[in-house]
C-alpha cells in the first residue's frame, strides 16, 4: 500500500467505505487539437472501493481499454485525474498490474525468470523473490512447468504465466484487458474459476474488461456498461456471485436461474442502447 494522504475506513468485513480508485472527470481524446482528433472517452465519474471486482462491458471502439491505460498510468487523461487511495496516478507503478489480451512473456526467460521478472527488478531479496515465484507458479498450476520456456507453454497456460507474472508484484489493483479473450471455452472457465479463486484468497482490486458477459456476471462484484464511443458509462449493475459462490462449480453457477435473468438485464442494457 502507498502512502496515501486519504485515510480509508475499514468495516470489519474488510470492506472499505471511502473511494479507493476513482476517476473524475476522465476524458480522452486521442489527437486533440489536430485534424484527426477522436473522443475515445466521454467525461467519466466512477469510484469503487478496495477488493472490488469491476468488470467493464461495452461495444468494441467504446474506450474500455482508454480508460484502464489511464489508471495503469500510460496514457494521461485529456481531462480529469485518476486517483489512488487519495494519490494521484502519474505513471505506472508495481502497486498496479497489468494483463493483457496477449501474454507479452519474454521468450527467453524461463517459466520461473518470467513469474518473478517484477520482484528482480524491483531489488526484493532473493528468497523473498525465490518465495513469490513458487507461490505464485503452484497458485496458476505451473510449478512443474518452471524450467520451461514460454514457446512450450499452451495459450491458456501462457496466459496463467501472465496472471502470475503480474501477481508475483503483489499488486493492490489487478488491471486486466479481455485476458481470456484468445482462449478457447473450456480453458477460459477453467482461467474464470482459477482466477475466482486467487480474487477471493488475496481480495485485491481488479478492473477487468470483457466482451463476454457471461463472463462479466460470473466474475464481478459491479458490471460497469458502456456505451458506443465516446464511451460513457450506461449502468453500474452490482452482481453477487463472486462473492457468494465459495464451494458452487462454476457450471452450476452460471446455469442458475439468478444467473441467467442478471445475465439477461446486462444484454438487454447493452443491445437496447447500443441497437443499430
Ligand atoms: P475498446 O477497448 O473499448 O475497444 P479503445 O479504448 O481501444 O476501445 O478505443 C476507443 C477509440 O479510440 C476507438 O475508436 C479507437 O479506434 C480509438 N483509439 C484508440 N487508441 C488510439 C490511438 N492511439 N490514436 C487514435 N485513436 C485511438
Ligand atoms: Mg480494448
Amino acid at each position: 500500500m502507498p502512502d496515501s494522504g486519504a485515510p480509508l475506513s475499514v468495516t470489519p468485513s474488510g470492506v472499505t467505505s471511502a473511494p479507493f480508485v476513482e476517476f473524475a472527470g476522465v476524458a480522452v481524446t486521442y489527437g486533440a487539437g489536430t485534424p484527426q482528433a477522436v473522443a475515445a472517452l466521454s467525461p467519466t465519474d466512477l469510484a469503487f472501493g478496495r477488493g472490488e471486482f469491476i468488470c467493464i462491458v461495452g461495444p468494441s471502439g467504446c474506450g474500455k481499454t482508454t480508460l484502464m491505460q489511464t489508471l495503469a498510468g500510460f496514457l494521461p487523461p485529456t481531462t480529469g485525474m485518476v486517483s489512488v487511495g487519495g494519490q494521484a496516478v502519474r505513471g505506472p507503478g508495481p502497486e498496479r498490474g497489468v494483463v493483457f489480451q496477449q501474454a507479452a512473456l519474454f521468450p527467453w526467460k524461463t517459466v520461473a525468470a518470467n513469474a518473478g521478472f517484477g520482484p528482480a527488478m524491483r531489488g526484493l531479496p532473493r528468497a523473498v523473490q525465490r518465495e513469490r515465484v513458487e507461490y505464485w507458479l503452484h497458485s496458476v498450476g505451473l510449478w512443474e512447468f518452471r524450467d520451461r520456456y514460454p514457446y512450450e507453454l499452451s495459450g491458456g497456460m501462457q496466459q496463467r504465466l501472465a496472471i502470475a507474472r503480474a501477481l508475483a508484484n503483489e499488486p493492490e489493483i489487478l488491471l486486466m484487458d479481455e485476458p481470456f479473450g484468445a482462449l478457447d471455452a473450456l480453458t477460459r472457465e477453467k482461467m474464470q474459476e482459477a482466477l475466482h479463486e486467487v480474487w477471493r484468497s488475496r481480495g485485491m482490486t481488479v478492473l477487468f474488461i470483457t466482451h463476454s458477459v457471461d463472463e462479466a456476471v460470473y466474475l464481478g462484484t459491479e458490471i460497469v456498461v458502456m456505451s458506443q464511443r465516446p464511451g460513457r458509462i450506461l449502468a453500474r449493475i452490482p452482481a453477487p456471485f463472486a462473492r457468494q459462490s465459495a464451494d458452487s462449480e462454476i457450471r452450476h453457477v452460471k446455469a442458475s436461474a439468478d444467473f441467467v435473468a442478471l445475465r439477461e438485464q446486462v444484454l438487454g442494457l447493452i443491445w437496447g442502447e447500443n441497437a443499430v
